[in-house]
């Protein structure tokens, strides 16, 4: 909370009847395949619905979000789960930044929970966790500054990111742990953008954890919004 200041009013959860979308790919204005390892950076305008599907089964798409008109206004985990109230991101999930503006609502969702606690993964964790022959293995980190640097994201700018169709469980004890088995093939998960917005995504390259199943897949990208 800002000191000494007037706390923000945050706007309501919307409410959702149904966790599934009737959005008809044929009319999608955006329809890319991210391949495994690679990434992705695109603007997504106010009111416009952005979906990725997990192509094969259990991808984590680790993915940044920003306030295009201000790319210091970024996706803030710390904000939105307070704000929510849990710790796992699904339909009604208002994506909240550091300023405690509304940047996105999850408004569908058929893989059921997303990750925003277990970060991006980099060259230099990998080494701490998986040992020193993984140093050159391609991580998330450098796809977000890959594809950043075209409007100016740099280090400065990244922040904890969502891991989409990841499952990190946490524990009885508070603990962390890096699991598989939640999403499937053709599951996907879709915000609507409420205000203009940069994504951000690498879709993740990671081999020594079950995160991508052992196995980085391709994603799709579709997008639906007035041209
Ligand atoms: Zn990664």
């Amino acid at each position: 909370m800002t000191p000494g200041g007037a706390r923000r009013t945050i706007p309501t959860r919307p409410s959702l009847s149904t966790q599934a979308s009737d959005l008809d790919p044929v009319h999608a204005v955006l329809d890319t395949v991210v391949q495994a390892g690679d990434g992705y950076l695109g603007t997504i305008p106010a009111g416009g619905q952005f979906r990725i599907v997990d192509l094969h089964g259990n991808q984590a798409v680790d993915t940044l979000f920003y306030d295009a008109a201000d790319l210091t206004n970024r996706y803030s985990a710390m904000d939105t789960i307070r704000e929510q109230g849990a710790v796992y991101l699904a339909a009604g999930s208002r994506l909240l930044s550091i300023n405690l503006d509304l940047l996105a609502t999850i408004t569908a969702d058929t893989c059921g929970r997303h990750d925003t606690l277990g970060g991006a993964c980099a060259q230099e964790s990998n080494v701490v966790r998986y040992g020193v022959h993984t140093r050159h293995q391609h991580a998330c980190r450098e796809t977000f500054l890959r594809y950043g640097a075209k409007v100016g994201i740099g280090p400065r700018q990244l922040g904890h990111n969502i891991n989409f169709f990841m499952n990190v469980p946490l524990t009885a004890t508070g603990g962390l742990t890096f699991a598989d088995g939640l999403s499937g093939p053709g599951k996907y998960v879709q915000v609507r953008a409420e205000r203009d917005i940069i994504v951000l995504i690498s879709n993740c390259p990671q081999l020594n954890n079950p995160c991508n199943g052992w196995d980085p897949t391709p994603v799709r990208l579709l997008g639906w919004w007035a041209r």
